[in-house]
């Protein structure tokens, strides 16, 4: 820094001996003086000049202004930067083009979007999924271009939650899964995937259940039937009467099971826009069964208690919410000691939701069980469930009704109080007017 000055200073004390030499010959001292001086402003304003056009013509650093003293070190300076800023230019391009390339890479349809829905880039997948070109349909809304209603509905909520499932509009056999995921300020990204493959293979597999169910029922009832003859024919052996007896009550649990299993996977496979929802008069359902229930509420010396809020009925599938109410009630006596206390409450929960409330003073169910009862055949105690005729589906299929009823399960249980609730969307629910309770 110090040499470039030396230089200069050198130059300055080159010029003032030049304006003195010239004023001792000329004798005009000042005149000399000052055109030694504007030869110095003048050769500063040429520098200045070809530094300029350097920095406009595009900075070529072989073709660097000539200079020395400060003049060097600032056109070195201002070099040095622009190569730094040309590299770290060139870096992030290279990188914004890698991620590009891999975003487009992926088997997943990605469209980035903004707060007005505008499409601000899509990878080729976006193409291949839906039609969505990124040349001509950037700058576009994207509801204008994905038209199923799902869709429509969660950019509307701006849902990150959950997954959006939609028939492609490229391919009506294809269906897409999509979810809305923030990415900064004002920027959304709808990450899109082919789900067909999985959907085909739950069909194929739920077909599956449901065939074999349906092909082992009819064997079974006849073997059940010639057990059931053999067991009331006198003429049997009677040391054969005890295997009898056992392979009947076997049959009549793999009834119950095949039973179970068809009733799952109907309520799994059902296309419910199809399924008419009718009134459900729920308090009627709830008599039926407690009345159904007695003999065995007395076998076991359980006692029953019910509040029912009369004429509080809700639309949906009858035969549906019967064996979810069945089911609930028959777990409050099959799972619990003699001399449990069932209470079963159905009422209006709030403004929301009305909901079925089945407690029992039994055991309870240890905490770690509660998530994993609902899956099918978990049992807490398998040993103890199929002693008592349990199949280990009976939640699962509590689950599916509530699911299909747009509703939710809880449960609660510790020691001496279990609580499974059943609750349903109140707009299912008519308000009943005071008069007619
Ligand atoms: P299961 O056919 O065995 O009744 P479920 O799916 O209906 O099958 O219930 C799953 C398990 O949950 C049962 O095996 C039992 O261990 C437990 N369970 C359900 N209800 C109760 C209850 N009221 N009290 C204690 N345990 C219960």
């Amino acid at each position: 820094m110090q040499a470039y000055w030396s230089i200069e200073i050198r130059r300055l004390i080159g010029g003032v001996v030049l304006a003195l030499m010239l004023g001792f010959i000329t004798g005009y001292w000042l005149i000399s003086l000052l055109a030694t001086a504007l030869g110095y402003i003048a050769w500063f304003l040429y520098k200045l000049r070809q530094l300029q056009l350097w920095l406009v013509h595009d900075f070529k650093p072989d073709e660097l202004p000539d200079s020395d003293g400060a003049w060097e070190q600032i056109v070195t300076l201002i070099n040095r930067s622009r190569q730094k800023s040309i590299k770290r230019k060139q870096k992030q391009e290279e990188l914004l083009q890698r991620l590009n390339n891999i975003i487009s890479a992926l088997p997943d349809a990605v469209i980035l979007f903004d707060d007005q829905h505008i499409i601000q880039w899509t990878n080729n997948m976006a193409f291949e999924l839906m039609g969505i070109n990124d040349q001509t349909d950037v700058g576009q809304r994207i509801d204008n271009l994905l038209r199923a209603p799902e869709i429509a509905k969660a950019l509307n909520t701006m849902d990150t939650e959950d997954a959006i499932q939609f028939i492609s509009p490229r391919n009506a056999q294809a269906t897409l899964q999509a979810r809305i995921l923030p990415v900064e300020r004002g920027l959304w990204l709808l990450n899109v995937r082919d789900i067909s493959q999985r959907i085909q293979l739950q069909h194929t597999r739920k077909a599956f259940i449901a065939n074999a169910s349906h092909e082992l029922r009819t064997p079974l009832t006849v073997v059940s039937g010639y057990l059931e003859l053999m067991q009331e024919d006198p003429e049997v052996p009677q040391h054969l009467a005890m295997a009898i007896q056992q392979s009947r009550e076997q049959t009549l649990r793999m009834q119950q099971i095949i039973s179970d299993m068809l009733t799952l996977s109907k309520l799994e496979t059902m296309e419910r826009t199809h399924i008419p929802l009718r009134e459900v008069n729920v308090p009627d359902i709830l008599k039926n069964t407690s009345q159904a229930l007695t003999d065995t509420l007395a076998a076991q010396s359980h006692t029953l208690e019910t509040y029912i809020e009369p004429n509080l009925t809700i639309m949906g599938v009858e035969s549906e919410l019967t064996s979810a109410i069945t089911n609930l009630m028959d777990n409050a006596i099959k799972h619990t000691p003699a001399g449990t206390h069932i209470v079963v409450r159905w009422e209006r929960l709030n403004k929301d939701y009305a909901a079925l409330t089945v407690t029992d003073n039994g055991p309870g169910i240890p905490e770690e069980h509660i998530a994993h009862l609902t899956e099918r055949f978990y049992r807490v105690d398998t040993g103890r469930s199929r002693e008592r005729g349990g199949t280990g589906l009976g939640l699962s299929i509590v689950k599916h009704v509530i699911q299909n009823h747009q509703g939710y399960l809880t449960i609660k249980s510790r020691v001496g109080e279990t609580i499974f609730q059943a609750s349903f969307p109140a707009r299912h629910a008519p308000i009943v007017s005071e008069n007619q309770s």
